[in-house]
């Protein structure tokens, strides 16, 4: 009793205080009414259920507006009468959000590598959103610290490292996984590079990096970014395939060690981004240890495919690699991002970074801070990514991801029978993954007289906004390229997709023979 007493005393005039600053705290009370929040929830909600089921029935791929006209809806819904409810306002937004998207979940979209997102993901993501937990540090994010621990032993079990041995950190994209492996990969090998940079390079120890023509441009960027140049990229060839050539890689770098170069690290791509094509792991495996080298599997879009029984095969040996970068927000489907990235050894993952910040950093690991990410990757504020995994694999387990995943090869593979039958488009490659390229080409005589003819084509499908599809450059000319990426989408959209392809290139090449016939 007495303590109540004495707190009163003690809370009385501070609390008046108090009272005043918060009277003048109008608006912001306004914004922060749960009954508000339920309404405009429960709005948003009904909103994106009519769109999941009206979406997966309709072919679409993207109405492209002019972003001059947009950007009028943006000024007229700002403008719009202070009479208009919040609830006209934000049914406008969402609709306006929704019209304007890329269609992940119809089956027209077959255009990238992102997808449309496990419902209950987005339902965790929103769940994150709202409670403001960011994951670098145990003591801001405690569930999703052990869930990452959690989810990373779950999926070792497909990898397959030692146990006690391996580590995890999650980062904001592939990317961002690929610039901090390659990091951590530059340290293990140059570790003066840190302190004095290019100074601390001897003469015929060049740091490089190993990689082929078909990496993804982030690896690239990250050279530049170490300090490197694009001179420190030793290109190892490819085959028919697009893989690299294992046949040519011990001669590719004794030609780089002559040159004066250290190779320091050898890239493998799972899958590449352009055709999807699998590098040799196992045996680039076998080298890497062999020259005394650091391996990195960019698997940011294949290493999910470890998932699947049928598709495994196709990783073998990754558990060989010093690292490996997996994005959850390819192939799991969930929203983007949520990259993880693999260790093999534990103290690995501590190379990358060496900054030390009383503010947030402990001196001492402890049981608690033996959870923290931040040391060990580039953000300091980062979304509990891993939540929404999380959730997929509780509620749904580990099958499902492999039932899609299979969906999707299956039908690509189908769709490049389909593809063969057909005498006037050219396929590019025998699709590994669930990308698939190839160009129309109904004319016999040479085609790079029209050099962009299948850009006009792309473009021409995008404007006509049934089908989403993109465009690779594939040996210097552009090429056609569908990602199946979409469990809604069947053959029967790809074999519409081809005639419409027809028929917008046909119109396309006799326009311009008219117009070459009145010049
Ligand atoms: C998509 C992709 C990346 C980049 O990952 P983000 O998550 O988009 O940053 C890197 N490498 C490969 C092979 C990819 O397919």
């Amino acid at each position: 009793m007495e303590a109540t007493i004495e707190q009163k005393e003690i809370v009385e005039p501070y609390s008046t205080i108090t009272n005043e600053l918060q009277a003048t705290l109008v608006d912001y009370k306004k914004a922060f009414d749960t009954n508000l929040f339920e309404e405009q929830s429960e709005l948003i909600l009904t909103k994106i259920e009519n769109y999941l089921k009206d979406s997966k029935n309709t072919v679409k791929g993207v109405d492209v507006q002019n972003p001059h006209d947009l950007m009028k809806e943006v000024l007229s819904i700002m403008n719009s009468s202070k009479d208009a409810s919040l609830n006209e306002k934000l049914s406008t937004i969402v609709d306006l959000y929704l019209k304007t998207g890329v269609q992940a979940n119809s089956p027209g979209y077959m255009g990238r590598q992102f997808s449309s997102v496990f419902p209950i993901a987005g339902v965790f993501d929103f769940i994150s959103s709202m409670l403001s937990q960011p994951s670098s540090f145990y003591e801001a994010a405690q569930l999703p610290s052990v869930v990452r621990v959690f989810m990373a032993k779950e999926l070792n079990k497909f990898i397959k490292y030692p146990e006690d041995e391996f580590d995890m950190v999650t980062t904001s994209g592939g990317s961002l996984a690929n610039l901090t492996a390659l990091l951590s990969a530059r340290n293990y090998y140059f570790p003066e590079f840190w302190k004095k940079g290019i100074l601390s390079v001897k003469q015929g120890e060049v740091p490089a990096i190993a990689v082929s023509e078909e990496a993804h441009y982030s690896i690239i960027r990250t050279v530049e970014m170490l300090g490197l140049s694009r001179h420190n990229i030793i290109k190892l060839p490819t085959n028919y395939k697009k893989q690299v050539d294992i046949s040519q890689v011990e001669t590719t770098l004794s030609e780089a060690k002559e040159n004066g170069f250290k190779v320091f690290c050898i890239v493998a791509n799972a899958a590449t981004t352009a055709v999807g094509a699998f590098d040799p792991i196992d045996k680039l495996a076998e080298i890497a240890e062999e020259q005394d080298c650091w391996l990195h599997v960019d698997g940011a879009h294949g290493a999910s495919f470890l998932l699947s029984e049928k598709q495994r095969e196709k990783l073998k040996g990754i558990h060989k690699a010093d690292s490996i970068t997996w994005d959850a927000h390819k192939m799991m489907f969930i929203p983007g991002t949520c990259s993880m990235l693999f260790y093999k050894e534990k103290h690995k993952s501590k190379l990358a970074f060496r900054q030390k910040a009383s503010y947030v950093f402990e001196a001492e690991e402890d049981e608690y801070t033996k959870y923290d990410g931040a040391k060990k990757n580039i953000e300091c504020t980062k979304r509990p990514m891993i939540m929404n995994l999380w959730g997929v694999w509780t509620f749904h387990g580990a099958s499902v991801f492999e039932e899609k995943i299979d969906y999707l090869c299956d039908l690509t593979q189908r769709a490049y029978q389909e593809l063969k039958k057909e005498e006037d488009f050219e396929v590019l490659h025998h699709p590994e993954a669930n990308m698939l390229c190839f160009r129309y080409k109904p004319l016999q005589e040479d085609h790079t007289r029209i050099a962009d003819f299948q850009l006009k084509i792309r473009n021409q499908l995008k404007a006509n906004g049934n089908f989403f599809i993109s465009k690779v450059s594939l040996d210097g000319e552009i090429a056609l390229r569908v990602v199946f990426m979409n469990h809604n989408t069947q053959l029967n959209h790809f074999k519409t997709l081809l005639e419409e392809i027809k028929v917008t290139g046909k119109t396309i090449l006799q326009t311009s023979l008219k117009s070459a016939m009145t010049l």
